[in-house]
């Protein structure tokens, strides 16, 4: 989302759950505008508030983009049928206007804004998306950055990722230890993480992240709900 909301993109379209910063700033600001809607992936927990775009459409604006790859539109064709082919809807109930674009390795552009998608593994053999736009870099789910996504990472202001819980990482998620290992790797100016699981407790994980300042110059913290992160892109 860009500093002046001339272009605002929500990162899994839910409205109503705030999974990631920029939806719950969104909220915050009084959205009223969704330039774009873009997929990470497609587990429950990313997909699962498309049906909050429905009504949207009805009462806010006529249509919204949404940008996924091909295989996470292929499970929205079973589990949102009904978003992506209208001609199911029962007669005279409302419908979406739902616009899917299929995104590729290659970037994409909204509103003159450059998304590049950033491959990274979310389990064994299950790809997710991560996004650069700018110099910041956004991955929300992973387990494993494959090393030709490394020189997509390159020079990154600020990378907002994953960090499921604080001991270790789990099948699907980087733990602390493996996120902190990767920052040190990636070298961002500054990392947000995002997606903490209740067992990581916020004043003491970002006390022990702030002493990374002094030791070795890493500038950490956790994210929060409604946090709003001034960028210029
Ligand atoms: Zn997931
Ligand atoms: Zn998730």
């Amino acid at each position: 989302m860009s500093a002046s909301f001339s272009t605002i993109v929500l990162f899994d379209g839910f409205l109503h759950l705030g999974v990631c910063p920029y939806v719950t700033s969104c909220i915050s600001v009084r959205l009223r505008t969704i330039d774009a809607v873009i997929i990470t992936h497609s587990h429950a927990d990313a997909i699962g508030g498309l049906d909050d775009l429905r009504d949207w459409t009805n009462n806010v604006q006529p249509y919204i983009p949404i940008y996924v790859a091909e295989r996470d539109f292929e499970v929205m064709k079973k589990t949102h049928y009904y978003l992506v082919d209208t001609s199911v809807v029962t007669p005279g109930a409302a419908v979406s206007e739902l616009q899917f674009n299929i995104i590729h390795k290659e970037p994409f552009i909204v509103n003159d804004l450059k998304f590049t998608p950033l491959p990274v593994w979310h389990g064994r053999d299950y790809c997710s998306l991560g996004f650069r736009f700018g110099n910041i870099c956004y991955i929300s789910d992973v387990s494993e950055i494959p090393e030709e996504t490394y020189p997509l990472l390159k020079d990154c202001e600020l990378l907002i990722m994953d960090a499921l819980r604080p001991d270790r990482s789990s099948s699907t998620h980087f733990g602390l230890p493996k996120a902190l290992e990767e920052v040190r790797k990636i070298q961002p100016r500054r990392t947000l993480f995002t997606g903490m699981m209740h067992l990581m407790d916020h004043d003491n994980v970002n006390e022990y992240l702030a002493k990374l300042m002094e030791t070795e110059g890493l500038d950490v913290q956790l994210s929060y709900d409604g946090l709003c992160v001034p960028v210029t892109l």
